[in-house]
């Protein structure tokens, strides 16, 4: 694939994949690369334009975060942002200072809209600030082409060298026109003309699909979720039977989960593959029964999925492949990718299978952000339901059931929140509220039903309003909402006589339950 590449340079800032994520919705694929990359790689890559990120250091410090000069003088476009634009101008001869006024959230920005950078953009603006060091001197050549009432260079240009350093990060959405100066950035001084969409991403990668397997055998483990979903679609496009999805259903599913999954991949669905379903509920009953501790469970849950698929994969015999629906932010966040790195390792990268006789891993949706699997995996014409689906943890409603997991509680959990998702669907809710689910409480309590007393379980009602899910307040679901689904819950599901709703945001509280 010969596309246009914009490579973002990672200094550790906190909104590094947006940038890559920005640069992608302008229809030009990006790339994250450590800032310890070497200035040949780089070049080699043939970029179109560099963007420097954000990051914790301050760039005058000893053992800063740094690059070398050279790398603003091979021609290509560089963009600096945050701690990248104050960097780009202490390397380039500027100064660099502590601010006596830190700027941190919105802030209103005055932009010289006449150069290309600000091409379209209105002259004052909001724009997110996120600071402690300023420019104190722009670097010889450079002009401000934006200001804030605390930061006299909130932006700086040189033209004829193509250089532009931003203090405030377009990146985020609280910069109300920063898709727009990114746009302007990529599409209008790197020259891009955008050439990476999702219906050319399906259209190539069944054709690598093909040149690499050629007659070989590829091994996926599916779990229902959206990313081994998406794989299991592109490589069933692509090389047809000689693919074999084991689904392991854990008993952890949400109600009809399960079934939706063969409904789409088994034999008689839209994909010719072979499919394989494993019914390990009881297994993974027997292996949690007694067991309390959130952190266990989610071992315990997760060793048993490798240790079925393994079994499976033995009955199987040698394949050549063992593919995975890794996605970019699993590859940046172990660190393979960028600076940031190392935040956590993660399932889909570290944990392989021990007893799985492979070749070769492969991983088809390695380069994509999370929209743009969903893209692809709607593309493919996998239903809504499923590529739409919110997040849901790998160890299932084993966390959504606080202190031990039994069969009963399982069907409990699974009822109430199958009502609780048809109701707020019902009242059309269900787009504006990011993430909502049923968790059952480890609370009984004392009721009266019919006259006789209860002493029965207590559901727990989560629903929240979130951008990025690092943040998220407790959605304001109508009060008569809530009192038809607890009544519902309350009528229809055996064991459950209370039902709650959660005013927790996050922070303090963390979205899922354990
Ligand atoms: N650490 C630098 C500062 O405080 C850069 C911050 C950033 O990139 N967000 O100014």
């Amino acid at each position: 694939m010969n596309k246009e590449l914009v490579i973002v340079i990672d200094f550790g800032g906190q909104y590094n994949q947006l940038v890559a994520r920005r640069v992608r919705e302008c229809n030009v694929y990006c790339e994250i690369y450590s800032y310890k990359t070497d200035l040949d790689k780089i070049r080699a890559m043939n970029p179109r334009g560099i963007i420097l990120t954000g990051g914790p250091n301050s760039c005058y410090e000893e053992n800063a975060a740094t690059c070398p000069p050279e790398l603003f003088s091979l021609g290509i476009p560089v963009l600096g942002l945050c701690y990248g634009a104050q960097l780009m101008s202490l390397v380039l001869g500027g100064e660099v200072r502590r601010a006596a006024l830190k700027e941190y959230g919105k802030t209103e920005v005055h932009v010289d809209n006449t150069t290309p950078l600000f091409a379209g953009v209105t002259a004052d603006t909001v724009c997110w600030m996120s600071h402690n060091d300023y420019i104190a001197r722009m670097a010889p050549g450079f002009r401000v082409i934006a200001a804030t009432a605390n930061c006299p260079v909130a932006a700086a240009e040189c033209p004829e060298q193509k250089l532009y350093a931003i203090q405030f990060h377009p990146e985020v959405l609280h910069t109300v026109e920063g898709s727009k100066i990114l746009y302007n950035f990529v599409r209008g001084i790197c020259g891009c003309c955008g050439d990476w969409s999702m219906d050319s991403f399906v259209e190539e990668s069944i054709k690598a699909i093909r040149n690499k397997v050629g007659g070989g055998r590829v091994l996926l483990a599916l779990s229902g979720g959206v990313d081994s979903s998406v794989a299991a679609g592109l490589l069933s496009r692509a090389i047809g039977r000689q693919l074999t999805c084991v689904f392991v259903d854990h008993g952890l599913l949400r109600k009809n989960e399960g079934d939706e999954v063969e409904a789409i991949f088994g034999e008689k669905g839209q994909f010719d593959l072979r499919f394989v379903r494993i019914n390990a509920q009881e297994r993974y009953y027997d292996r949690l029964a007694g067991v309390t501790e959130p952190e266990e469970k989610r071992k315990i849950i997760g060793e048993e999925f490798i240790r079925v698929f393994e079994d499976e994969a033995r009955k199987i015999g040698a394949v050549d492949f063992l593919a995975q629906g890794t996605i970019y932010p699993d590859v940046v966040e172990s660190g393979l990718g960028g600076e940031s790195a190392v935040i956590k390792s993660h399932h889909n990268v570290g944990g392989l299978p021990d007893y799985v006789n492979f070749r070769e891993i492969i991983e088809p949706l390695r380069n994509l952000f999370k929209d743009e699997v969903r893209k692809v995996g709607l593309e493919l014409g996998i239903p809504e339901s499923l590529v739409l689906r919110q997040p849901f943890p790998g160890p299932g409603l084993g966390v959504r059931i606080v202190g031990e997991v039994t069969a009963e509680k399982v069907k409990i959990v699974q009822e109430a929140d199958a009502i609780y998702r048809e109701e707020i669907a019902q009242a059309g809710l269900d787009r504006e509220i990011n993430q909502y689910f049923a968790a059952l409480t480890n609370m009984r309590s004392v009721g009266v039903m019919g006259d006789e007393r209860t002493y029965d379980y207590a559901i727990a009602l989560r629903a929240v309003k979130t951008v990025d899910f690092m943040t998220a307040e407790a959605a304001d679901i109508p009060f008569a909402v809530l009192q038809k689904i607890m009544s519902r819950i309350i009528n229809e599901v055996k064991g459950v006589n209370r039902v709650f709703y959660d005013l927790t945001s996050k922070p303090p509280g963390t979205i899922e339950f354990e």
